[in-house]
């Protein structure tokens, strides 16, 4: 093992290694570990992409969750802003 560290929580990769959509001083993508990509409480554009479907989706979905909009419920504008 080359000793991948986690972008995120800093320590060495021993599992599933995910790309991040973040390109480094060094001109390389940075990884993260499989416990820092599975938490929710982090965002990684290339698993939200991944959850929702396309760009586009998960700009409306943090829009949604900054104005309080739940999925689903039809708005009378868009949810993005232009
Ligand atoms: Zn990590």
């Amino acid at each position: 093992m080359t000793g991948t560290i986690c972008a995120s929580c800093g320590f060495p990769i021993s599992g599933p290694i995910h790309d991040t959509e973040n390109i480094g001083a060094d001109g390389r993508t940075r990884h993260v570990c499989d416990r820092c990509w599975h938490n929710p409480a982090l965002f990684f554009l290339p698993r939200e992409i991944e959850i929702h479907g396309s760009y586009a989706e998960v700009r409306v979905d943090q829009w949604r969750k900054y104005l309080g909009v739940p999925a689903g419920q039809t708005t009378l504008f868009p949810v993005v802003p232009l």
